[in-house]
């Protein structure tokens, strides 16, 4: 399996049934080549001698497809007078796979989902995923973005899912590429749902979540020894009620929040309403592992009298509590205040 190969100029006989051989035949275009097929060993029965009519001269490469059918008579024919590579067939029915992205870089994609994407027919991507690079790590695939972009909706969550169906009914490996986790407030679960009801394979590939990783960006861990030993992730989609507020404070550890921009002022306000000192720590971490990423400190106290985190814009992770103290260029004043990390041990 050719993988990464420049195949410009050159021919490349694929073997294979249409839909198993479809994606090394995807692949092998995607890399240059001029791509014959021959979709059954009869297309050749007839043919006198030791040649292979047609097929005998200027052919580079030879990618026999493992579709279950007998092509060991044309390989043996073929023998000598071309490289002959195996290939994997395609799946043969459609199947969902729902890949985590990360937050946003390439880097942080894992090995599985580099993998889904390198095998997938059809690419449906949100804009948290690494998406600018989608052409090169598929290969050939369809992509299509059905998040938010300037001007325009996000596709809806149903036709997302409509979507999927209807490209694996129709044979296709589709991925479902999405930001940082599937499973962390990226409707992970009701897009499996919605595979299982229709009776779709479908597998998970777990990302990088952004609640972890773009703290992480800013070098504030979201625990620390003696400084803070649980974290909680809270979506601030919605406003959170008093009750929940006071949870939050009562916990004492790191609260992380996830689409949290809007609802913040709300969110500080209830927290300082709910006993968290003033001077708590609050980092806004706007476009973590983006080039303009930016990192704003603030205090409960300064942000709720003050309006210090009022520019901030989504998509940005928001942490609050003293492991804050530790992010880099977290200044002076707000890393020292009571000197909580004092004697903490590393
Ligand atoms: N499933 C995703 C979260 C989806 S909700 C995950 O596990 O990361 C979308 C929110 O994720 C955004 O509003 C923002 O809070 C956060 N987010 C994702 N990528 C981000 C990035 N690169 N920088 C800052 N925030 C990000």
């Amino acid at each position: 399996m050719i993988l990464d190969a420049d195949l410009t100029g050159r021919t490349v006989l694929v073997l294979g049934a249409a839909h198993a051989a479809r994606r090394a035949v995807r692949r092998y275009a995607h890399a240059g080549a001029a791509v014959r097929t021959v979709t059954a060993p009869s297309e050749l029965t007839g043919v006198a001698g030791t040649e292979v009519a047609g097929f005998d001269l200027g052919v580079d490469l030879v990618a026999a497809v493992a579709d279950g059918q007998d092509w060991a008579p044309v390989l043996e024919r073929l023998r000598g007078r071309a490289l002959v590579v195996a290939e994997p067939a395609a799946a043969p029915g459609g199947q969902i796979v729902l890949v985590g992205g990360g937050p946003g870089v390439e880097e942080l994609l894992t090995v599985a989902a580099r993998r889904a994407l390198r095998e997938a027919d059809v690419v449906l991507y949100d804009r948290l995923a690494p998406w600018q690079n989608l052409a090169a790590l598929t290969h050939g695939a369809e992509l299509v973005d059905v998040g938010k972009r300037p001007g325009r909706h996000a596709v809806p969550q149903d036709q997302i899912e409509a979507l999927m169906v209807d490209h694996a009914r129709a044979g296709r490996t589709v991925v479902r590429l999405k930001g940082g986790d599937p499973y962390v407030f990226g409707r992970g679960r009701e897009e499996l749902g919605a595979a299982l009801a229709a009776g779709i394979p479908v597998s998970v590939v777990p990302g990088v979540t952004s609640a972890v990783s773009v703290p992480a960006a800013a070098d504030i861990p979201v625990t620390h020894r003696e400084v803070s030993h649980l974290f909680t992730v809270v979506s601030g989609h919605a406003p959170l009620s008093d009750a929940e507020h006071e949870h939050l404070a009562g916990l004492g550890g790191t609260i992380v929040v996830l689409m949290g921009v809007g609802t913040l002022h709300h969110l500080l306000a209830g927290l300082r309403r709910a006993g968290l000192a003033a001077s708590t720590p609050v980092a806004v971490v706007e476009r973590g592992y983006r080039i303009d990423q930016t990192t704003t400190y603030s205090t409960l106290g300064a942000a709720a009298a003050r309006g210090t985190l009022a520019g901030c814009a989504n998509p940005a992770v928001v942490v609050i509590g003293e492991v804050v103290r530790l992010g880099r260029d977290c200044p002076a004043e707000i890393a020292s205040a009571v000197g909580v990390l004092a004697g903490a041990g590393a």
